[in-house]
C-alpha cells in the first residue's frame, strides 16, 4: 500500500533500508548466536544520522517526529528486532532529557546521542518492581552538591553500552508515586557498574543488564526535571517510545511474510510449490492482512502521537499491543508455513519467533496495555 510518504520521510526509510539489507540481515544469525553488540552497525547507522531523527533540530537532530521514528525503526526490525532494540532504547534514554530536562541537561546530552557518538539507556524495572513500576525500590538523596544513589535496576537494554543513562529512583517515600525524580548517570560515575550480560530467549543482539549504584554520587544539576516528577517523565516517554516497539513488530512481521511467503513459492510437495494449497495460502493472506492493517494503524497512531503530544496515552497502548500481537502470530504462522525447516536454525524464522515474544512483554506488557486502554475508555464514558 502506498502511504503517500513525504520526499525525507522516503529518505529515511531507504536509508533505514540500505543498512538493513546490506548490514542487518547478512549479519543477524552470528549476533544472535554469539549475544554479539552490534557496535560497527550502530556506528554506520550514526554515520547515516539515524540517531537524529526523533531529537529537534537544535540540539543536532533532523528534527523529525514520532511517524518519523516508526518509520526508520519498522525497516530495521525487518531485518533483526535485536539491533532495532538496541537502536530504539537509545530514544527511551534521551525521551526523558528531552520530554523533562532543563536547558543544560538538553545542551549536554542530546547532541551526544543524536549523533550517536553516546549510547543512552532508560532504567526504571527493578526485581520487584515491572509492571508496577510504583515498587521501586532505589532511592536517591541530596548531600550537599551532589544526589547520591543506591539500588538496583534490572533488565535495562543498553546496560553496560551506553555513555548516558536516564534512571528512576525515589526521594521521598511518604509521597508515594509523586516522591520519585528522575537523573542522568554516566557510564564512570562513582558507585555506579552494570551486571554481567543476561541470557535471553531472544533480541540476543541488544545487551540487557542490571545498573547497580552502591552510594553513587552524581552533580546535583543532573536532575531531570522537578523533584518527584519522575513517574510523570516515565509515563511521557514510554507513551512516546511504544509506537517504536509496535513498529519492531510491523518490521518483523513483514520479514517473517516475505520469507514465508517466497519459501512456499519455491518449496515443491505432491508435484506443485506448496503456496498452491489453500490453506497455505490462506494464511499466507492472514498475515499478510495482519501486517497491512498493524502498518496502518501505527502510522495513524505515531501520527496523532505527533500532532497531540498531550493525548498518547490510549494510541499509544492500542498501536502496540495490536502490531506486537500481530508480530507473534505472523512469526509463528511462518514457522508453520515452513513446516520443519522453519524450525531449524539455518532459516531465520525460528529467530523471528523467538524475538518476537518480547515485543509482547517490554515496555508494559500487552495485559497492561489493555489496562491503560481500558481505563482510557472508562475516562472517556464516564460522562
Ligand atoms: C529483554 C528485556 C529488555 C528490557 N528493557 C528494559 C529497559 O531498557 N528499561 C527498563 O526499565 N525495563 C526494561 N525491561 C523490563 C520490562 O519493561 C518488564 O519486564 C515489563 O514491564 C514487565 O515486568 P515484569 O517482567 O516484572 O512482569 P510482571 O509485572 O511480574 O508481570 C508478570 C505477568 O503478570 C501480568 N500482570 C502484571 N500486572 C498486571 C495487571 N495489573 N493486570 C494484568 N496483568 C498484569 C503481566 O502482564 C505478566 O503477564 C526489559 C525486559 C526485558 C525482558
Amino acid at each position: 500500500m502506498d502511504y503517500f510518504l513525504s520526499e525525507e520521510q522516503q529518505m529515511i526509510v531507504d536509508i533505514a533500508k540500505q543498512i538493513t539489507d546490506e548490514r542487518i540481515i547478512p549479519n543477524r544469525a552470528e549476533l544472535d548466536e554469539t549475544h554479539g553488540f552490534p557496535r560497527e552497525i550502530l556506528g554506520e547507522m550514526a554515520q547515516a544520522d539515524l540517531f537524529g531523527v526523533p531529537i529537534p533540530e537544535e540540539y543536532g537532530g533532523f528534527g523529525g517526529g514520532c511517524f518519523d521514528i516508526v518509520l526508520a525503526v519498522e525497516q530495521l526490525g525487518r531485518g533483526c528486532i535485536g539491533i532495532g532494540t538496541a537502536f530504539a532504547a537509545n530514544f527511551l534514554g534521551a525521551y526523558p532529557i528531552l520530554l523533562s530536562g532543563s536547558e543544560e541537561l538538553k545542551q549536554k546530552y542530546l547532541p551526544e546521542i543524536a549523533s550517536g557518538r553516546k549510547f543512552a539507556a532508560f532504567g526504571l524495572t527493578e526485581a520487584n518492581a515491572g509492571s508496577d513500576a510504583s515498587g521501586i525500590q532505589t532511592t536517591a538523596y541530596l548531600d550537599g552538591d551532589e544526589w547520591v544513589l543506591n539500588g538496583t535496576k534490572q533488565w535495562i537494554t543498553n546496560g553496560g553500552e551506553a555513555q548516558v543513562y536516564s534512571v528512576v529512583a525515589m526521594t521521598d517515600r511518604s509521597r508515594g508515586a509523586r516522591g520519585a525524580t528522575m537523573f542522568v548517570v554516566e557510564e564512570g560515575d562513582p558507585g555506579f557498574s552494570c551486571g554481567p550480560k543476561e541470557r535471553k530467549m531472544g533480541i540476543r543482539a541488544s545487551s540487557t543488564t542490571e545498573l547497580i549504584f552502591k552510594d553513587c554520587r552524581i552533580p546535583k544539576d543532573r536532575v531531570i526535571g522537578r523533584q518527584g516528577s519522575g513517574f510523570i517523565t516515565v509515563m511521557k516517554t514510554l507513551d512516546l517510545s511504544r509506537p517504536g516497539i509496535a513498529a519492531l513488530g510491523v518490521g518483523l512481521a513483514q520479514g517473517a511474510l516475505d520469507m514465508a511467503a517466497s519459501y512456499a513459492k519455491q518449496r515443491k510437495q505432491f508435484g506443485k510449490p506448496v503456496i498452491a494449497f489453500q490453506a497455505v495460502q490462506h494464511m499466507l493472506a492472514d498475515m499478510a492482512i495482519g501486517v497491512e492493517s498493524a502498518r496502518s494503524l501505527v502510522y495513524s497512531a505515531a501520527k496523532h502521537i505527533q500532532a497531540h503530544p498531550r493525548d498518547m496515552s490510549k494510541a499509544s497502548a492500542i498501536c502496540k499491543t495490536y502490531a506486537t500481537d500481530v508480530a507473534m502470530k505472523v512469526a509463528t504462522d511462518a514457522v508453520q508455513v515452513m513446516g520443519g525447516y522453519g524450525y531449524m536454525c539455518e532459516y531465520p524464522a525460528e529467530k523471528m519467533m523467538r524475538d518476537a515474544k518480547i515485543l509482547q512483554i517490554y515496555e508494559g506488557t500487552n495485559q497492561v496495555q489493555r489496562n491503560v486502554i481500558g481505563q482510557e475508555l472508562n475516562k472517556e464514558y464516564s460522562s
